[in-house]
C-alpha cells in the first residue's frame, strides 16, 4: 500500500525522557492513549492487526520453548505461528547457522506432549511415523482452519470520471509485467462530503481477492494520468512480492520491491509531483 503521512506525533509530557546523573535515560512508560494512538498508526500503515500479531508471537515462544526441551542435536528453533490455509507445517533446516526454522498453523499451539515430541522427531529427522502423528492431528483439528474466504462480491467500477482504471492496468500489466499480473481493480467508495485528511491511503491491494482499490481522490482532473499508474504499478508489485518475514519483521516493501519501483518510467516524475500536491489529495 502507499501510505503518505504529513503529520508528527505531538511529544507529550509524559513521553520526556526522565535523566538521572550517572544511570542511563529511562523514558517513562507511554500514556495508554498514545501507545493506543501507535497503534492504530502502525496498523493503517501496515494493514495489520497487531493485536492478533503480538498474541500470535507470545504463542509461538511458548511453542517453541516446548519443542526445543525435544529436540537432541541442539540446534537453535524459530516457531513462527500461521493462519495458512493449506500449509500447516513448513521446516527450513538451515545447517550453516545450526537454526531451524518452523512454521506451524496456530492449531499446534496448545497439542497434547505426544504431538510436541513429534513436531520436534519431524524437525530433526524428517521421522516417517511422525509425520504420519501429525497428519492426523492436523486431520483431526480441520475445523481450526480458516477456509478460503469466499470472494466478497465487490462492485467493481474502474471508469472513473476522469481515469480509466481497466486502460491503466492492462497497459501497465503487458509493459512492466509481460501480461503476468492477475488482478481485479475498482475506484474506492466515493466520498459523502469533502474532507480534510491528515493521511490518505491511494492505493492497496488484497492478496486474498487479488484487488487492488485505488483512492477515488486520484479520480480528478488535475491528477495527471502517470500518477495514477504509478500508484497502481505499485500496486500491483505488491503482487508479485509478497510480505516477507525478516528477522521477526514484516517486509512490506523489500529491497527487491523498491528496486523494481524505480523501473517506472516516470517515477521521479511521479515522486516530484505527489511533494508537490499532496495537499490536494488530502482534500477531498
Ligand atoms: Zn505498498
Amino acid at each position: 500500500m502507499i501510505t503518505v503521512k504529513i503529520f508528527l506525533l505531538k511529544v507529550e509530557k509524559d513521553q520526556e525522557l526522565e535523566v538521572r546523573p550517572l544511570a542511563r535515560a529511562i523514558p517513562k512508560p507511554l500514556s495508554k492513549e498514545t501507545t493506543e494512538r501507535v497503534r492504530a498508526i502502525t496498523e493503517s500503515m501496515l494493514g495489520v492487526d497487531s493485536e492478533r500479531i503480538l498474541n500470535r508471537a507470545t504463542r509461538g515462544q511458548a511453542l517453541r520453548d516446548r519443542i526445543q526441551g525435544h529436540l537432541r542435536g541442539g540446534q537453535r528453533l524459530k516457531v513462527t505461528l500461521t493462519d495458512n490455509t493449506y500449509t500447516m507445517i513448513s521446516v527450513k533446516r538451515m545447517s550453516s547457522r545450526a537454526t531451524y526454522e518452523l512454521r506451524l498453523h496456530h492449531m499446534f499451539y496448545d497439542a497434547p506432549e505426544s504431538i510436541i515430541v513429534a513436531l520436534a522427531r519431524y524437525v530433526e529427522d524428517n521421522d516417517k511415523d511422525s509425520s504420519a502423528l501429525l497428519g492426523d492431528y492436523i486431520d483431526a483439528n480441520q475445523t481450526k482452519v480458516r477456509p478460503r474466504k469466499r470472494q466478497r462480491a465487490v462492485n467493481l467500477e474502474t471508469k472513473g470520471e476522469c481515469h480509466d482504471l481497466a486502460e491503466i492496468y492492462d497497459e501497465l500489466n503487458r509493459n512492466y509485467f509481460g501480461g503476468g499480473i492477475s488482478a481485479s481493480v475498482t475506484w474506492g467508495s466515493k466520498r459523502s462530503q469533502t474532507k480534510r485528511r491528515r493521511s490518505i491511503k491511494m492505493g492497496s491491494y488484497s492478496p486474498d481477492e487479488k484487488l487492488i482499490r485505488i483512492h477515488r481522490s486520484l479520480d480528478r482532473a488535475f491528477v495527471p494520468r502517470y500518477f495514477v499508474a504509478w500508484v497502481l504499478y505499485h500496486e500491483m508489485l505488491h503482487q508479485i512480492h509478497p510480505v516477507r518475514v525478516k528477522g521477526g519483521r514484516r517486509l512490506v516493501h523489500p529491497p527487491e520491491f523498491l528496486a523494481d519501483e524505480r523501473k517506472f518510467k516516470q517515477y521521479e516524475q511521479a515522486v516530484a509531483w505527489q511533494k508537490k500536491y499532496i495537499v490536494h489529495l488530502l482534500s477531498y
